[in-house]
Formats: C-alpha cells, sequence, structure tokens
C-alpha cells in the first residue's frame, strides 16, 4: 500500500542501536532502550492514514455505543454518561480456530470494556438514562458483572448505587470493583434468583431506578455488541453468532440488533444465534428442546458463576431472539467450558469461565454437524480473564479441573534450578 515508517531501538545513554528482534531490554553500556519512530508522511497525511485504517470512526464520540446513539437512545446522545466503551477486538487464533473445527472461528472479546464485560454497552445507557430522570439512587441484582458495571458508572454520575449479589457466589475481581467504585454492595443469603426478586421488590418500594437486564436501555446499549460486530465484518455477516446465556439479556438484545439492522436494511441476510447454557443452570436449553413450550425454573449450579442462574428474566424476548433467527440453544458441561477456557487463555487472549461457554458451545455445535466446517462464526467472549482468579487457580492447582495444568514451579534462588526447569 505505502512504504512502511523507518523504526529504530536506540540506547538513550549512549545512541547506540540495537537489533529489532534483539531480545536486550538495555544496552552493554547499561542505559535504557527507546523506540524510535520516522513516519513516512506527517501531518494531514498521517492522521488521513489513522483515519483510513481505524476500525471504528468516532465522528461524533469515541464510544462504541454512543456511536450508534441514533438507534440507541438518540434523545441522550449529547449529554451521555460513557466512560467510553466498547470498541472491543475481533480476534482470529489459528490454535483456538483448529481446536473447534472451525477454521472461520473469531472471537469478539468483550473483556476490553472499561470495567472487564460487556456490562458496561448497557450500563452507560441506562445510568445515563439515570441521570436524565433524577433519580436519587439506583440499583441492581447481579451475579458480579452488572453491579461492578454499574458501581463504575453510577460513581461518574454521582449516583449512589445499591447493589445486591449472593453471597459467597461472586468471582473476586467482581466484588472488588463493585467495593472499590463505591457502591452499596448487599450480600444476599440467597442465591442470583433471590436477589432479582428482592431488588425488585425494593425498586417498587422505595422509588430505586433498576437497570438490571431487564431495563429496556441496558438492552439498547447491549445491541451494539452486534451492530460494532457486523461493522467490523463489513456489513457482510458471519454465519453464526455465539453467546453465553443466563438472565438472556444478551440473548435478547442479539436478537433486537440484528432484526433490526435486517429490516433497516444494514445487513441483507441474518445470521443464526446460538445462545449456550451451562448444563447446571439450563432452563432456555431445556425449553428450547421442547419446542419453546415454556420456562421451568431450575436450582442453578455452575462454576460459571456470571450464568449461574435458573429463572432467566428475559425468557420470552429470548424466545423471539432464537425464533427470528433461525438460532439454536444448547448447554455444555462445566468441565467442557473450563476445556475451552483453558485454549482460550493458553492462546494469550483469556476470558472468565462464562464466556468460554460460548466457544465450548461451537465446538459442540461443529461435532454436531449443525455448525459446517466452512461456516464463518463469531463468538462473543463476555468477560476479562481477571474477574474470576480464583477459578485459574484451581484450574492450573492440584485440582485436575482440566487435562493440562501449567502448575506454578517453587525454586530455590540458583541458576542451577532455573536450568533443571527449562530441561525439564
Ligand atoms: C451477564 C453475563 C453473561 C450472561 O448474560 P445474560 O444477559 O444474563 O444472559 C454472560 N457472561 C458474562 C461474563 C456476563 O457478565
Amino acid at each position: 500500500m505505502s512504504e512502511p515508517t523507518a523504526m529504530t531501538i536506540v540506547c538513550d545513554d549512549c545512541g547506540t542501536t540495537q537489533p529489532e528482534l534483539s531480545t536486550r531490554t538495555r544496552c552493554t553500556c547499561g542505559g535504557l532502550l527507546l523506540v524510535r519512530h520516522v513516519p513516512a508522511v506527517t501531518g494531514d497525511a498521517l492522521r488521513r492514514r489513522f483515519d483510513d485504517a481505524c476500525c471504528a470512526r468516532p465522528s461524533r464520540t469515541a464510544s462504541g455505543v454512543w456511536r450508534f446513539g441514533e438507534i440507541v437512545q438518540p434523545l441522550a446522545m449529547a449529554d451521555a454518561v460513557s466512560h467510553p466503551e466498547g470498541n472491543t477486538p475481533v480476534m482470529h487464533r489459528a490454535a483456538l480456530a483448529a481446536w473447534a473445527g472451525i477454521d472461520g472461528l473469531v472471537v469478539k472479546h468483550e473483556g476490553y470494556n472499561p470495567t472487564g464485560s460487556f456490562k458496561d454497552r448497557g450500563m452507560t445507557v441506562a445510568v445515563t438514562q439515570a441521570r436524565r430522570l433524577g433519580a436519587r439512587a439506583v440499583a441492581c441484582a447481579s451475579t458480579g458483572n452488572t453491579s461492578a458495571s454499574l458501581a463504575s458508572y453510577a460513581a461518574q454520575a454521582g449516583i449512589p448505587a445499591l447493589v445486591f449479589v449472593p453471597e459467597g457466589q461472586v468471582a473476586m475481581g467482581k466484588l472488588a470493583q463493585s467495593l472499590a467504585y463505591g457502591a452499596r454492595t448487599l450480600m444476599v443469603r440467597g442465591d442470583f434468583d433471590d436477589c432479582l426478586r428482592l431488588v425488585q421488590e425494593a425498586g417498587d418500594a422505595l422509588g430505586i431506578y433498576l437497570v438490571n437486564s431487564i431495563n429496556p436501555f441496558r438492552l439498547e446499549g447491549q445491541k451494539t455488541i452486534v451492530l460494532e460486530l457486523l461493522r467490523q465484518f463489513d456489513w457482510d455477516p458471519p454465519d453464526w453468532i455465539c453467546l453465553p446465556a443466563g438472565n438472556l439479556g444478551n440473548t435478547a438484545a442479539f436478537g433486537k440488533a440484528l432484526e433490526e439492522a435486517h429490516a433497516w436494511g444494514l445487513i441483507s441476510r441474518l445470521p443464526r444465534l446460538a445462545a449456550i447454557q451451562a448444563s447446571g443452570a439450563a432452563p432456555f436449553a431445556a425449553a428450547f428442546s421442547r419446542g419453546f413450550d415454556t420456562l421451568v425454573p431450575v436450582q442453578a449450579e455452575t462454576l460459571a458463576t456470571a450464568i449461574r442462574i435458573g429463572a432467566p428474566a428475559s425468557y420470552r424476548r429470548a424466545v423471539r431472539a432464537i425464533t427470528a433467527t433461525n438460532g439454536v440453544v444448547l448447554h455444555v458441561e462445566d468441565r467442557d467450558i473450563l476445556e475451552a477456557k483453558a485454549r482460550i487463555d493458553a492462546a494469550g487472549i483469556g476470558c472468565e469461565p462464562a464466556s468460554a461457554a460460548a466457544v465450548a458451545g461451537a465446538r459442540a455445535l461443529r461435532a454436531s454437524g449443525v455448525i459446517q466446517p466452512t461456516d464463518r462464526v463469531a463468538a462473543i467472549l463476555t468477560g476479562h480473564v481477571l474477574k474470576d482468579p480464583g477459578i485459574v487457580e484451581r484450574m492450573h492447582g492440584a485440582g485436575g479441573l482440566i487435562e493440562a495444568p501449567n502448575r506454578p514451579v517453587t525454586i530455590d534462588p540458583t541458576l542451577e534450578a532455573i536450568s533443571a526447569v527449562i530441561d525439564g
């Protein structure tokens, strides 16, 4: 396309240059190394290059949510409570694609959002709305990520936040965020489903604005995961979009986004949605296998705490999403989720357990012949690897949770000890 820019690595102290591929991090003189660029063009021409290369051109805003504001919340675009958020990457890793048996598998990593999960996309809109409403407080029930996100956005908006989480069932990173950002954190003796019931009662009785995924503005924001993905595919949609499914707000949002995009001529063909649940928390998958006759709530149990939900609130909207896109719903065992997570992590990408269900599900659908080997598949990684450090410790410790754990090695502080490790 154009000539490459020149780059050199030089010593700060003596000016000696280093080869680009040197493993050195210091010069022989002891000085620190510095990367120096000489761009082929400068000024306007360089700016134009950046514009042309950019994944997403923020004409109005840097947010990957508010960029789509006119089909998200057109009245709030000028005064959004925005971090900003969105603009998450789509990645292809050959090893991961090979493991799933789908060459065209990519992941879109929503863990790159400001608080580490896709919940930020909905929360920016919901908290913006809370401020527009003059709400005296905002509240949510959460398995952890919604509360982390609410805590952050409410702090920015200056609105007190109340979060209801199930005691002892929230991953460490998520709880830490909620506390750090200053939300009043209520540890409920019960599960997520109890929290959701309680927060709805409190909202009604105390006039607190609820920002659970049943809040319509949450879904509007979460639609932008799909809009951004379609744009990243140059509006030529993949064959499949796979996502983990718990309370089903996201499944509903994805369906809405696709139906709208199709109706408004943004795309000419609908991708199929695949909603993946954990086997121990799979009332949606069970209903799907019975032709969506009715939802039978379950007592949820899974290591993937973000989808540990037995009575999903957005069931009906999610049924519509699956039906409208000729989609499927399936469930995968926790051991398959952790095996998928181990592969995603080992590819250098990383995600929290619930997210890995998307890839485990894609692999299962390929194995059963529902997904074809040549299909283009986008799996949504919903949360960051650091959300749940506890499970990583268990996977790679003595627990035997995955096939090939990466055990830490304790050594004496000697070169011999290091050599012994390298020689295996
Ligand atoms: C919230 C969440 C989900 C599930 O989304 P629902 O809208 O509840 O179906 C999946 N993964 C992660 C990381 C989440 O935070």
